[in-house]
């Protein structure tokens, strides 16, 4: 199944894609929160929408894909997972996964406007595969993680290079500023997902592939990053946790490479779906 979610911040609803046909679920009862990931939701709605899918209204073509799940608890990226993206930062590859938080604040829609912090002057891509937490997970074995992950989406983990690595602190600075998230356009749920490990990934930059690899090159795999993330803190239903990115970022390019206003971004990953966004520079609202 795949779960998205359309309209207006403020006023998003529950939807399921079915084909190339948004469906509004909104009957169902439940948005896609930690209680609806934790308490079997999903099997639920495929149940209720098998039964009630003639009744759901149709959502028009044109009504804006929200971020495909609410904002959840966690918003955990893995850094430098992609050996030859390590490789072009300068930085060793880890020994073990290298994790960091980024601001929930920062999810929207897959097509929202990237807009760019205020100051910024490096602003760059990061396509990555990004899995939500199905069941809540503490001290989790590796051979037990799959069993905690509900789906996967794209993510597009925008980064402002000089705050994240010029300006002190953690990296937390340079991935949290509002649109650096945008996840979906759909959450694909795991049945639908044969192997997380062979997913071509993709993204352009006005028409120009820069990024192109497969979730095969991937140093820790979905199953370890679980059960690994699950020894430090407890997972809960509806965290995303995003993989990492591979190389082709505009930091990484000689000379480097950073967004501009107008700049148009896309990115992809296989079944998963394309996510689309137009920079914009920050303006006072
Ligand atoms: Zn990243």
């Amino acid at each position: 199944m795949k779960l998205c979610r359309v309209g207006e911040p403020g006023a998003e609803r529950p939807a399921v894609l079915d084909g190339d046909q948004r469906f509004d679920v909104s009957g169902f009862g439940q948005d896609y929160d930690e209680r609806f990931f934790g308490s079997g939701g999903i099997e639920g709605l495929r149940e209720w929408f098998r039964t009630n899918r003639a009744n759901c209204p149709r959502v028009p073509a044109d009504v804006r894909h929200a971020p495909a799940l609410c904002r959840p608890s966690k918003l955990i990226c893995i850094g430098l997972n992609y050996k030859k993206h390590a490789e072009e930062t300068g930085a060793e590859l880890p020994t073990e996964p290298m994790f960091f938080f980024k601001a929930t604040t920062a999810i929207c829609g897959a097509y929202d406007d990237l807009v760019m912090p205020r100051g910024s002057r490096k602003s760059d891509w990061e396509i990555e595969l990004a899995l939500v937490i199905g069941a809540r997970a503490t001290y989790v074995d590796q051979a037990d993680a799959m069993n905690h992950v509900a789906g996967y989406m794209v993510h597009n983990d925008y980064s402002e290079r000089e705050f994240q690595l010029e300006r002190g602190g953690q990296y937390v600075k340079g991935k949290s500023a509002d649109t650096f998230a945008p996840l979906g356009p759909v959450l694909v749920t795991r049945d639908e997902v044969a192997d997380p490990g062979r997913l071509d990934l993709w993204l352009k930059v006005n028409g120009e592939t820069v990024q192109e690899s497969n979730t095969a090159d991937m140093t820790f795999g979905v199953a370890e990053l679980v059960s690994y993330l699950s020894q430090f803190m407890t997972l809960l239903p509806g965290d995303v946790i995003s993989t990492g990115t591979p190389s082709g970022v505009g930091n990484g390019m000689n000379p480097k490479r950073f967004l501009k206003a107008g700049d148009v971004v896309e990115c992809g990953i296989t079944g998963l779906g394309i996510s689309k966004q137009r920079v914009v520079a920050w303006e006072r609202r």
